[in-house]
């Protein structure tokens, strides 16, 4: 039993012989068990009263409660696996078939034995050693003599080849240039009745992994054959074994992972990156200070119970920034495959195996990872929803979920479909849907109380549209631009954030002045940059605007995006802010529910943008009903699915020529 929960004072009075007993009784690895009793000889020589006695208990009763080799088994069924993907979650095709080709690998790599190629002109060498491998769990392959090694090795890629040397015609080096020449991580064992040590020398040179001296002991040939084994796994690439969701909040990332686990029949544990400022939240702290604890990697273990959980790294786009240590090199530790077999945790001070773990992580931008832990996973992209997906999510998975979580199920309220779009509409702005979620369980509570209360279920059962604002109050959000007035000097744009798509409105007013840009809203250095590139491009062809050509040396202009909590960036709003200025300068009005992205140039190019997909959602969402983009980003608009393009006009431009002609009213408006 763990003493680990016990008071301090039980602690205190728990024998060494009752801590040797159970740390005996739990199998550790080598170093793990000489470390314990190193630490167990040591506390029995030191007064109890000391500090380092209650530390070294401590210590050593953490270790006991690691799961140094509890583990629990796969379910690798893939068809079940997708039942309960489709179950829990709505949509998401295209992931969940990546999601299903990552497992489909796993199953294949956990079922496939190691095969190996046995070469010998001397049939009674193969015979005697092929039953030996066989039994021990490889796929034997022979080859009687050297030119059909060579056939063999072309048709097959294996894992080890075991060669003689000598052999007549093709010898044991040929066998050997062609082994590495088709696939330079197999691993090639020669087999000698002369051994020399030149002739090991030379093949060791050419490349070989080893040589075995004729005769040889079988256990001999195993323990050679496992050590080429591990070699070879370890040359293996791991780019790609570790899944990254990225998304924004909300689609479904954290959530999908538990099914995983679930599908998986493995257990599941979650850290949250995000606050982290230390590298020793994850590595944890020498046990030499007081207070000392393991790290996250560990802890999570612990709370696992098995050294195969799946443990998913939330936010791991926002380590990093301010972070105490080497955080690259401690997380590279827990995810690649190379290292993670001995994972160091400082409190621990022995290598823990992370290598049966499944780490998933998540990243609202993919982008913002560091370069050397990006490039070991793969990617999959979560993008937002649409406003059909969300109804669907919403009566199929949330309010079910609410009704249930709220005490509901004896007499259900029925949210009807408009109601759901109205709090979509009116009471949510993002790409996922968590506060959708959030206000579906406060209608659920205020039902719950009405229930409470006494008050007879019947027709008001029904959540309809009207009644949305009974339970939750004042709507939160209106169609933002649909609303507005056209006026001069404002312009629609679209950007892309960290959580997802968003509507801008750019305000462009000119003063008396001598010529200075003044740019506020918490801009962004490239979002600056293309403000000063359009107002250049604008200002070198003024006179074709039917602009005065000096109108900048006595005027100032300011260029403002309002919301200015959010911070913005990126080049996509530079040719918003050239259609304000121009609005501004020719007095033309600029129509609001037309909303434009575009990194603009010097010469006025319009050129193409990232996230689309999320700013064509947000535009839906803000009521605009045309959306001008670069002609460059054709190809991504006709990638994606017909539900994100309908009930919304998609124009493509070239240059910004081409977008005024669509957004300017040519009807100038008296200012007042
Ligand atoms: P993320 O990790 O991307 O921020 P979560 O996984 O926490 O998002 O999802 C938030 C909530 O939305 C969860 O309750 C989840 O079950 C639900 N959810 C998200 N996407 C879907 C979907 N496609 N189908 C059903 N429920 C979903």
């Amino acid at each position: 039993m763990s003493i680990f929960k016990k008071s301090e004072e039980q602690i205190q009075t728990a024998t060494i012989d009752e801590l040797r007993h159970i740390i005996n009784s739990i199998n550790l690895p080598v170093q793990a068990q000489s470390t314990a009793e190193r630490e167990l000889d040591m506390l029995s020589k030191i007064n109890p009263a000391a500090a380092e006695y209650t530390i070294g208990i401590t210590y050593l009763d953490y270790l006991a409660s690691l799961p140094w080799n509890k583990k629990t088994d796969d379910n690798l069924n893939l068809l079940r696996a997708s039942q309960i993907m489709n179950q829990r979650h709505y949509g998401l095709e295209k992931i969940k078939e990546r999601i299903l080709e990552h497992l489909a690998v796993k199953v294949l790599m956990t079922n496939q034995k190691p095969r190996i190629l046995l070469v010998d002109d001397e049939e009674i060498a193969i015979e005697n050693l092929q039953p030996i491998l066989a039994k021990d769990g490889y796929r034997v392959f022979t080859a009687n003599s050297g030119s059909k090694a060579c056939e063999a090795i072309s048709r097959t890629v294996f894992d080890v080849v075991i060669t003689d040397l000598k052999m007549s015609g093709i010898d044991g080096i040929e066998v050997l240039k062609k082994a590495k020449n088709v696939s330079s991580d197999t691993q090639v064992i020669m087999m000698t009745g002369y051994a020399t040590v030149d002739t090991a020398v030379e093949t060791m040179k050419k490349g070989a992994f080893h040589y075995i001296t004729k005769p040889f002991k079988s256990s001999e040939v195993k323990s050679v054959i496992k050590e080429a084994l591990k070699k070879k796994s370890a040359s293996q690439p791991t780019k790609g074994s570790v899944l990254c969701f990225s998304g924004p909040p909300g689609t479904g990332k954290t959530s999908l992972g538990k099914a995983i686990a679930d599908a998986l029949d493995r257990k599941f544990g979650r850290i949250a990156l995000g606050g982290i400022k230390d590298e020793a939240e994850i590595r944890g702290h020498r046990k030499t200070y007081a207070g000392a604890m393991p790290g996250r990697i560990i802890e999570e273990i612990r709370k696992a119970g098995v050294i195969n959980p799946v443990i998913m790294l939330d936010e791991l786009d926002k380590v990093g920034r301010e972070f105490k240590g080497d955080s690259a090199s401690a997380l590279l530790e827990v995810l690649d495959s190379e290292q993670n077999h001995e994972f160091s945790d400082h409190y621990l001070d022995i290598p823990f195996d992370l290598s049966n773990v499944m780490f998933i992580a998540t990243a609202n931008v993919a982008y913002n990872i560091q370069d050397a832990l990006r490039d070991r996973m793969e990617i999959i992209e979560f993008s937002g929803y649409t406003e059909d997906d969300k109804i669907q999510i919403a009566m199929n998975h949330l309010i079910p979920k609410q009704v249930h979580a709220k005490g509901l199920e004896d007499s259900p309220p029925i949210f009807t479909e408009d109601a759901v779009a109205r709090i979509i509409h009116e009471y949510t702005r993002e790409a996922g849907i968590r506060n959708l979620d959030r206000e579906i369980a406060s209608v659920c509570r205020k039902k719950a109380a009405q229930i409470v209360r006494g008050h007879e279920p019947g027709k008001e059962d029904t959540v309809t549209e009207d009644l949305i604002e009974c339970y939750l109050g004042p709507r939160k959000y209106y169609f933002e631009v649909a609303d507005e007035e056209n006026k001069v000097g404002v312009a629609t744009g679209l950007v892309w954030t960290e959580t997802g798509g968003a509507i801008i409105s750019v305000e462009a007013v000119k003063m008396k002045g001598s010529g200075e840009l003044i740019l506020t809203g918490s801009l962004g250095d490239v979002m600056r940059e293309s403000a000063q590139a359009a107002l250049s491009y604008i200002r070198s062809n003024a006179v074709s605007f039917g602009m005065d050509e000096d109108f900048f040396k006595s005027s100032d202009i300011h260029v403002h995006v309002p919301a200015g909590a959010i911070p913005k960036d990126g080049p996509s709003a530079g040719a918003t802010i050239a259609i304000a200025l121009v609005s501004l300068l020719t007095g033309k009005t600029a129509k609001r529910d037309v909303a434009v992205s575009g990194e603009i140039t010097l010469t006025g190019r319009i050129l193409p943008v990232g996230g689309l997909k999320e700013k064509l959602l947000a535009a839906k969402q803000a009521g605009v009903n045309a959306v001008i983009i670069p002609a460059k980003n054709s190809v991504d608009v006709d990638s994606f699915p017909e539900n994100i393009k309908d009930n919304i006009k998609i124009h493509l431009a070239d240059n910004l020529i081409e977008i005024i002609d669509m957004v300017l009213i040519d009807r100038i408006i008296d200012r007042k």
